[in-house]
């Protein structure tokens, strides 16, 4: 039996939590780091610049929840129809499923919104700290005015940067030009408040302090994708075949004669990494696919007057030499989900019916007697017009003969909007064939009769011939 009370050996006194050593990445340069930059630039301008796009003279994209419609362009939703959304998202994820069976971390390193913002974040410590070694030195100085003021100024620009994202962010919820002009008069809701600071301290924590810790620990896509990984994935491979051995030697020198590969061993491909690891140890879950590695080794092959592509995208069948299927079943399988769904989807929106009737009975008195002894029931008609134009709908009921409408018949609705109705049905108690009969209300709009829909209800009245009530169709 062990003795838990002996002194710990070496190994046992190993504490499991390992201190972040925080990475001071250089920057690359090359083809990878300008296409990341584009990237970058165009789905940030998405981000910032959608929520203030206007369509039919309102917001583009909101989603109002206190109204419960969501607004995308043309169209209108509500929660009835969360189902396309949810769809949606079954659709974004099979593409991140497909895209990663194909071209491996593909998203990671070029549109995740951490990669993205924390590129941001290290663009602006460079130009306020300088590139790695200044960032180094300035770190290890004691503290000095200087130091104080770079970091104040840093720290500052990402809080602004943090908070403008924020605002955007609670701008696809609530207008935003109403949004930005409650936050200059300092007028927001509580609610408003809450999710500005949540969103853009969230931005500032993530992509300022814990970067590549949020996709090493945080991110449970990291842990799973390797589970759509095979040996014809595109992953990012340094070429062992090519490059061992590795050592330092003079530019021109007969290397090959040393018994050298083509790595010189300048560690440039480490220093780019903004995971901090080192691509020539093989494939790794930390490494993003960011290429940024890719473009250090070219630069310093071309440097050495070698070959490019000693880092590279690559499969591992190719590494093996063998050849690459790029149509493979799973890929298969993904891209006829994605294309099933699509149609799916498309032909719903096509089909849907841009108008919904809620029939509810009033609840205060099963039914009432005019003075002309008619039968009179009472229900609420809510009407939403779920199209991008106003409409007015006449409204009918049928069930039984003599039915009439008491109210006003036509009902205006303004586009992406509901009108609730008050309607009064009678009926001569002689007509009624049952205490509960079933009637049906329709409402089609008068300019595309095509808008129409029929909802049903009961109609409540004593019976003349038989007194005894009996529930029924
Ligand atoms: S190993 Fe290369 S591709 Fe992977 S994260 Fe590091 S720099 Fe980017
Ligand atoms: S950048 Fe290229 S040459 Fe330099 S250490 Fe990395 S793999 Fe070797």
């Amino acid at each position: 039996m062990k003795n838990y009370h002996t002194q710990p050996t070496s190994e046992e006194d190993q504490s499991l939590y390992a201190k972040r050593q925080k990475i001071y990445s250089r920057r690359s340069y090359g083809l990878f780091s300008n296409l990341k930059t584009l990237s970058g630039f165009f789905l940030l301008g998405i981000y910032y610049l959608l929520p203030w796009l206007l369509w039919d003279g309102r917001q583009a994209i909101l989603f109002d929840l206190p109204a419960r419609k969501f607004y995308l362009f043309g169209l209108v939703l509500w929660p009835q129809d969360l189902i396309y959304l949810a769809f949606l998202l079954i659709i974004a994820a099979l593409t991140l499923f497909f895209f990663t069976t194909l071209a491996g971390r593909l998203w990671c390193g070029f549109a995740c919104p951490q990669t993205i913002w924390t590129d941001v974040f290290i663009w602006m410590e460079r130009l306020v700290e300088g590139d790695r070694t200044q960032q180094i030195k300035l770190d290890k100085a004691p503290l000095s005015g200087r130091k104080f003021l770079r970091k104040t100024t840093k720290h500052t620009l990402w809080l602004i940067f943090s908070l403008a994202t924020g605002l955007v962010f609670v701008g696809y919820f609530t207008p935003i030009r109403e949004l930005t002009l409650d936050v200059i008069k300092i007028n927001l809701s509580g609610w408003e408040t809450f999710w500005l600071f949540f969103y853009s301290f969230a931005v500032y924590g993530n992509a300022g302090w814990l970067r590549e810790q949020v996709c090493i620990y945080m991110c449970p896509y990291a842990r799973f994708q390797s589970a759509m990984f095979d040996k014809d994935t595109m992953i990012i491979a340094y070429d062992e075949k090519r490059g061992e051995l590795r050592g330092a030697r003079k530019r021109g020198e007969n290397y090959q004669a040393k018994g050298l590969g083509e790595c010189i061993n300048c560690t440039l491909c480490v220093q780019v990494c903004p995971t901090g690891i080192d691509i020539r140890d093989g494939l790794q879950y930390q490494c993003i696919s960011c290429s940024a590695c890719i473009d250090a080794c070219n630069s310093i092959m071309d440097k050495m007057g070698y070959p490019r592509q000693l880092v590279r995208y690559t499969t591992e069948n190719m590494l093996e030499g063998k050849p690459t299927q790029v149509l493979r079943p799973r890929i298969l399988v993904y891209a006829s989900f994605m294309l099933a769904i699509l149609i799916g989807i498309g032909q719903a929106l096509s089909n849907r019916m841009l108008v919904q009737l809620d029939v509810i009975r009033d609840r205060n008195s099963l039914f009432q007697e005019t003075e002309a002894g008619l039968i009179e029931n009472v229900y609420t008609l809510k009407v939403m017009n779920m199209d991008n134009q106003p409409h007015t709908y006449e409204v009918s009921a049928t069930g039984i003969e003599g039915l009439k409408i008491v109210s006003e018949v036509k009902i205006t609705v303004e586009p992406g909007d509901m009108f609730e109705a008050p309607v009064r049905l009678i009926v001569a108690p002689n007509r009624l064939p049952r205490y509960s009969t079933k009637v049906k209300f329709t409402v089609t709009a008068i300019e595309n009769p095509e808008l129409t829909i029929t909802e049903e209800a009961r109609l409540v009245g004593p019976l003349v011939n038989n007194p005894s009530p009996q529930l029924g169709q």
